[in-house]
């Protein structure tokens, strides 16, 4: 039976891309029975009518799914943070990472605008400390397209979503990648700030040997979902470290003989990173009960 991915959704037809075929196809009433919605990003089984038509027949479980936008099975996100302007950020950076790791997506940061920065270079700390934690940072240039391969290499075989403020520069890395697309500079301009409820169409392209939505993830921040304990699960670095608190299930807060507070002590864990997991913490233990 051909099998593919939906890589659009418009007005009751899925788009299936089967190797380099886009078959449009209509859902059978199978999924409103199973209260399942063919989402982009699915992997489904279709029954071909013709070379361009057929119907989808089943949907495979996902791995994940966003919700903002709407998209199933996200392999990577590719963080993109300008190097300036904006100013690079680590509150926003840890911010999406937490976010990113709780749904077991490999994240990669994009450190882009690279070409304005001068001499005296204020992130390659930062890129030197991600780095050690185990993250993949590249650093890109739209202007001058320095590595801009390197990007398209992590794209290959994947699925993926670029996430990051504003005019950070994603349309722009997308156009580098694939001049033809012609995305006008802010097309994919980011939701942040815009009404929490929109719910936004989405759209897989392919680009690089993946495929890459056209949408950005990540459009709310907020921490809905997440518990107390999950947080510190999202820091590498702890998790690396947590085996050696003397007490099960710590917290890293003000338990006695903690190895994630001797290591910030020891310098070996970022202050800044520690900081952000503290205040991560207490937005959670803010939150509102939603009952
Ligand atoms: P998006 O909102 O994240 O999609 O950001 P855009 O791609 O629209 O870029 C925002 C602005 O930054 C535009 O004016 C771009 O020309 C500029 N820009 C994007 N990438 C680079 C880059 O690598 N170097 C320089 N100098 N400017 C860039
Ligand atoms: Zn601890």
């Amino acid at each position: 039976m051909p099998a593919g991915k939906i890589i659009k959704a418009l007005s009751g037809f899925y788009y299936v891309l089967d190797g380099e075929e886009t078959i449009q196809c209509r859902g059978r009433g199978v999924f409103r029975k199973r209260n399942i919605t063919p989402l982009v990003g699915d992997y489904v089984e279709f029954e071909a009518e013709n070379a361009k038509e057929g119907y989808i027949l089943s949907v495979e479980e996902r791995k994940n799914d966003l919700v903002r936008p709407p998209v199933a099975n996200v392999d990577q996100a590719v963080l993109v943070f300008s190097a300036m302007e904006p100013t690079f950020s680590t509150t926003l950076l840890d911010r999406f990472l937490v976010l990113i790791e709780s749904k077991d997506i490999e994240p990669l940061i994009c450190i882009t605008k690279m070409d304005l920065l001068n001499e005296i270079d204020e992130v390659a700390k930062y890129v030197s400390d991600y780095r050690n934690i185990g993250y993949t940072v590249i650093e890109t240039s739209s202007e001058t397209l320095d590595g801009i391969e390197a990007l398209a290499d992590y794209l290959h075989g994947k699925t993926s979503v670029f996430a990051g403020q504003s005019g950070v520069g994603k349309s722009s890395l997308l156009n580098a990648i694939r001049p033809d697309l012609e995305l006008k500079t802010n097309e994919i301009s980011n939701s942040l700030g815009r009404g929490k409820h929109t719910t936004r169409h989405v759209e897989l392209i392919p680009a690089a040997g993946g495929l890459v939505a056209d949408t950005p993830g990540f459009s709310s921040l907020d921490f809905d979902g997440l518990e107390m304990e999950d947080v510190s699960s999202c820091f590498p670095e702890m998790v690396k470290r947590s085996n050696s608190c003397k007490f099960r299930g710590c917290l890293h807060i003000n338990e006695p003989k903690c190895a994630v507070k001797q290591a910030v002590e020891d310098s070996m864990i970022p202050s800044y990173r520690y900081e952000h997991y503290l205040q991560f913490i207490e937005e959670i233990k803010e939150r509102k009960p939603r009952y």
